[in-house]
């Protein structure tokens, strides 16, 4: 029944009777929870644009209307307010599953909640994908390395992360949303993806997100300092958005279950990071330093050799091309701000 070029058999599924779409494709049915968010809406974009119906799932904590607002009247898409934590019932092929405050700011804002998303969430969506045989992808993170002793972080790496800190909820939530991931695939078959995103940047980010790329670029934009937390060494590696996606649906689409670290491997101290910003937006751009906070991870680096060899996919956007390409979007929005239209 099913002639495509895509390699991987699907499951005969609850959707039938699809049209095909391009050449030896069928037209899918996906689910992105979270797809409100900054990363989520810009995976709906890449399906929308090749043909799928998408359906999102978010109750908006930190997404927005506006960032899947153009999709508004076309057919192929629904959006749906509903929080993970609760069953859904709903007929698909695809489960992309990004549900979770990403920022440390917003998933520390109410930790119990940050743990029933990753829990509950993930296991409502691990029972659905059951239920009609969908194939489900978790997007997990590199913070289940924690505060790595190894470097650069492999996929092997069990990861050195504090049970009982305040990043806890977000890490050991992962962690377990990853556990749950492989005992629905183990102990009922469903068919499973798990990417381990490193930090991504780019267009629709919120802008008082508390993330370090949308600081900098914000506070650049408003002539503020730019606030380096700590000594500003601790590095981290900034992936952009659309290269992210691309693995996304390149993981969905392959034979690998993964885990895979979806990242970019170049490497940045905060010091550096605020250079750069300094250099793309704005030379007379100043820094300040400020106290860090609890359990800061040192350094984050991918170890990307499993995706390239499997997937067939690294990232395309340094840095300096990536920041450029977000500052439209942000500077209109703080223009909007400041006009009191709110974002
Ligand atoms: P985001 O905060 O912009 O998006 C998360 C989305 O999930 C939002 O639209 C929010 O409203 C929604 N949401 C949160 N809790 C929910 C719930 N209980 N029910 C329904 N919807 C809910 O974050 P993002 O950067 O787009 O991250 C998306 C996913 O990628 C997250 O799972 C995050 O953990 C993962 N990730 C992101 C990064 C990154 O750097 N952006 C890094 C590692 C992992
Ligand atoms: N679930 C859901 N939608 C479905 C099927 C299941 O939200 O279509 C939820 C269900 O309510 C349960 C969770 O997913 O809380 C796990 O479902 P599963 O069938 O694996 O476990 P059980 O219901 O037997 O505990
Ligand atoms: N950071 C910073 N200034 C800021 C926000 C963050 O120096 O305004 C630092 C933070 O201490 C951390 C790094 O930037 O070392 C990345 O933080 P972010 O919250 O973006 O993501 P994380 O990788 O910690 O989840």
């Amino acid at each position: 029944t099913h002639t495509s070029t895509i390699t991987t058999p699907y499951k005969m599924s609850f959707v039938t009777g699809r049209v095909p779409v391009g050449i030896g494709r069928k037209r899918m049915r996906v689910v992105v929870t979270g797809g409100a968010g900054f990363v989520g809406s810009h995976l709906v974009d890449k399906l929308i644009k090749r043909g799928d119906d998408v359906i999102v799932i978010d109750n908006f904590f930190t997404g927005r209307k506006e960032n899947v607002m153009h999709h508004f009247g076309n057919h192929r898409f629904e959006l749906i307010r509903h929080d993970v934590v609760e069953p859904i019932l709903l007929e698909v092929d695809q489960i992309y599953h990004l549900a979770c405050p990403a920022s440390p700011v917003h998933y520390k804002y109410n930790p119990v909640k940050t743990i029933k998303t990753n829990v509950m969430g993930t296991l409502n969506m691990l029972g659905l994908a059951k239920r009609i045989g969908a194939r489900f992808l978790l997007t997990s993170t590199s913070e289940v390395y924690g505060d790595p002793l190894e470097h650069p972080q492999k996929e092997t790496y069990w990861g050195n992360v504090n049970p009982i800190g305040v990043r806890s909820c977000y890490d050991e939530g992962k962690r377990t949303a990853e556990t749950l991931t492989m005992d629905y695939h183990r102990g009922a078959g469903v068919e499973v993806r798990i990417a381990r995103i490193f930090n991504t940047y780019g267009p629709r980010m919120c802008l008082d997100d508390g993330r370090v790329v949308s600081n900098f670029v914000a506070q650049a934009i408003r002539k503020q300092p730019m606030t380096v937390y700590g000594d500003g060494k601790q590095t981290r590696s900034f992936q952009y958005v659309s290269d992210l996606v691309d693995g996304l649906v390149a993981l969905m689409e392959g034979e690998s279950i993964g885990p895979f670290n979806l990242g970019n491997p170049g490497e940045f101290t905060m010091l550096e990071l605020a250079e750069v910003v300094k250099e793309v937006i704005d030379p007379s751009a100043t820094i300040e330093f400020r106290a860090n906070t609890a359990d800061d991870p040192h350094k984050r680096k991918p170890d990307i050799s499993r995706a390239k060899e499997l997937l067939n996919w690294e990232p395309k956007v340094p840095l300096r091309d990536g920041l450029p390409l977000m500052v439209n979007d942000f500077r209109n929005r703080i223009l909007n701000e400041d006009e009191g239209k709110g974002n």
